[in-house]
């Protein structure tokens, strides 16, 4: 593999240079598709959107492992000043999802050429990582049940860590996240007579406060959670009292039962709030990603690999992680693990200076493929056994 490299190189930089955003990934799919095909891949295309799986198999193995990238980037206007940034205004791979891509994509042929292993084997491409939840769309279009996996595995290139090392975390690695959005009705007026109105952004004022005490007070000390109110929006003019004030807000959990406490708090001070004002609060909250757990044979196994492979010293473990994955919910139906791999000191995810290091995709290219040879030959070694 490491002789054409610079083709996942160039085609890495082809991406970058035309990103899509979530269920919009038309050319990335068609060009993923094709090149599946070219391999001798068995590929299907239009699952949960845009979304391509192409399955090899080999020799008699009767296991079946799946991998996974993602393929959308984000709604963000480039400022990295690199001669492939994105030409289309305001969308950007900004979280390596180009990266992603070319990774299994290389990982794919290696596979196809040198067939070293014995079973099946699924790539798995997905669209809507960022909030689109395309894993959930994947999933729900038959994903699993029309191409079983034993185990599936996904990575994520990871700033701050260094260029091309793993990491691992085991058991609950990412945290939930849902988006819950409150609007609090009061009754506007002049600025200049409050006495006869119900002021709503004194009412968010108190809410905002407030909403701090459910990690404070209601969480355990020992477990982790979020609450950020992220947005607040009410009124115009310093004189004129609004009727209503809408916030938004980002709840994170590593469990569920705290999922739920945090949830159910923020509604009952929303509406026990806004009554004791004389006001009123509708509260939204619909679900966005589950916790992301690890596996933890599949994450042993992946880091054994690792170590195998690419030695003891490239090797370690990740706190859990505040942020959210979409892959959640693979690992929600099958066994799997979702590992991290240093990019370097770069800008970080979703900043508009952040790019993907092309040094580190023939690294995880390797690894990709050095997984399924020993998840697949692992396999046959314990029947044999
Ligand atoms: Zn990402």
């Amino acid at each position: 593999m490491s002789e054409d490299v610079t083709d996942f190189v160039a085609l890495r930089r082809r991406l970058h240079a035309a990103p899509e955003l979530a269920y919009e990934e038309f050319r990335t799919s068609a060009l993923v598709g094709e090149l599946l095909e070219c391999w001798g891949y068995e590929v299907a295309t239009g699952i949960g959107g845009t979304g391509v799986v192409g399955t090899l198999r080999n020799g008699a193995g009767g296991r079946t492992i799946g991998l996974r990238a993602d393929m959308d980037a984000l709604p963000i206007t480039e400022a990295t000043g690199v001669p492939y940034a994105s030409t289309i205004p305001g969308v950007m791979h900004a979280c390596g999802h180009d990266g992603h891509t070319s990774i299994l994509l290389a990982a794919a042929r290696e596979l196809a050429q040198t067939r070293a292993f014995s079973g099946t084997l699924r790539v798995i491409f997905q669209p809507a990582e960022e909030n689109g939840g395309g894993a959930r769309k994947m999933i729900a279009d038959g994903l699993f049940e029309r191409f079983p996996v034993d185990a599936v595995f996904g990575l994520h290139n990871w700033p701050g860590v260094p260029a091309g090392e793993f990491r691992f975390i085991e058991g609950p690695a990412m945290a939930s996240v849902d988006m819950i959005v409150i609007t609090i009705q009061g009754k506007g007026g002049h600025g200049a007579r409050p006495q006869q109105t119900v002021d709503p952004i004194v009412v968010a004022s108190s809410l905002v406060l407030a909403l701090q005490t459910i990690v404070s007070r209601n969480v355990d000390p020992l477990d982790a959670a979020v609450v950020t109110v992220g947005s607040i929006h009410g009124g115009t003019v310093p004189n004129i009292i609004p009727d209503s004030v809408e916030l938004q807000i980002t709840v994170r959990a590593f469990s569920q039962t705290i999922r739920e406490l945090v949830r159910e708090r923020i509604v009952v001070l929303a509406e026990s709030q806004a009554r004791s004002f004389g006001a009123s609060a509708k509260v939204q909250t619909p679900r966005g990603y589950p916790v992301l757990i690890n596996h933890a044979e599949e994450t042993r196994f992946a880091r054994d690999v690792a170590r195998r492979h690419f030695g003891e010293t490239t090797v370690d473990t990740l706190r859990p992680i505040s942020a959210s994955e979409d892959f959640a919910f693979m690992l929600e139906k099958r066994p799997g693990a979702y590992l991290f791999v240093g990019n370097g000191p770069s800008a970080d995810l979703h900043s508009p200076r952040y790019d993907f290091n092309d040094d580190i995709l023939p690294i995880a290219a390797r690894y990709w493929t050095a997984l399924v040879v020993d998840y697949l030959s692992a396999n046959e070694e314990a029947r044999a056994a």
